[in-house]
């Protein structure tokens, strides 16, 4: 069991000084009060640190990056927000699958295997979550996750089928 907004603070504070580079923020409003989950460490770092990553490579201009925390039908939703390029509509039903990339990110000489986000979905599916995504081209993109207070233990048994 770990402290969900402890971890989160934890990985913006090391991806941090990348946004100041380009004059640009974290925003931090971790209010879930109820943050104790079963969630693998490694995994879930990783899986936030992918979220800001997109948000950062696929920016417009000066990267502003919100991530938020609150409670939610006894679970704790985490949002990630940023104010990017954004994804179109037929785009954006296809961002989970392994290797897709939007064709604009090509363009934008942006680099990527088109895996991260895939990882990040299977990670949050086997400890019982869920994660969605808005977005609105040029304006930017929010991806949300629903984790169960009593995410299963359980996700260890399926990480090795990615
Ligand atoms: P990798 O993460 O494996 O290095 P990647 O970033 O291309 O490569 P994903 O993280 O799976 O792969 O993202 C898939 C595609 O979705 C990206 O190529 C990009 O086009 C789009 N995308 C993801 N996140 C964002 C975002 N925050 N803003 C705009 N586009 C995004
Ligand atoms: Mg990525």
């Amino acid at each position: 069991k770990l402290d969900i907004n402890q971890l989160i603070h934890n990985v913006s504070t090391n991806f941090k000084l990348k946004v100041e580079n380009k004059n640009g923020k974290i925003i931090e409003s971790l209010d879930a009060k109820n943050n104790t989950v079963y969630v693998d460490e490694v995994h879930f770092t990783n899986v936030i640190y992918n979220l800001f990553d997109n948000a950062f490579k696929y920016r417009k201009g000066t990267p502003i990056l919100q991530v938020k925390t609150w409670n939610q039908d006894n679970g704790v939703m985490i949002s990630v927000k940023d104010n990017g390029m954004g994804i179109s509509k037929e785009n954006l039903t296809r961002i989970f699958e392994k290797f897709y990339r939007v064709p604009t990110g090509n363009v934008h000489n942006v680099k990527g295997f088109g895996l991260g986000l895939a990882y990040v979905k299977k990670i949050v599916d086997d400890h019982g979550g869920t994660i969605t995504a808005e977005s609105e081209v040029n304006v930017g993109t929010k991806f949300k996750i629903f984790l169960p207070i009593k995410s299963t233990k359980e996700w260890k048994k399926n990480t090795n089928c990615f």
